[in-house]
């Protein structure tokens, strides 16, 4: 799942290293470094990074559906193509 850090917002408070150190990491004082393309087994730890990071920086593309309960739909994919 894609993901996208605001540096102009992050303050460097470690929230998202310490939650999800796979996808997060702080390069000395204040520069951190992240996986943007996090993978889908990262997914619960990034929703908590997400949340705990005080001035909101972390984007997270498909996180929403992380409120219901996983595995409750269909599982479906449907193809569009055209
Ligand atoms: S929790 Fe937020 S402010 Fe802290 S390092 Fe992560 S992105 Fe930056």
């Amino acid at each position: 799942m894609r993901l996208v850090v605001d540096l102009n917002k992050c303050q460097g408070y470690a929230q998202c290293a310490f939650l999800a150190p796979d996808v997060f990491a702080l390069h000395g004082e204040e520069s951190l470094v992240y996986n943007p393309n996090a993978p889908e087994e990262q997914r619960e730890r990034l929703a908590r990074a997400v949340a705990a990071c005080p001035v909101q920086a972390i984007l997270a593309d498909g996180l929403d559906d992380l409120a219901g309960e996983p595995g409750s739909g269909s599982g479906r994919e449907a193809s569009d193509g055209r």
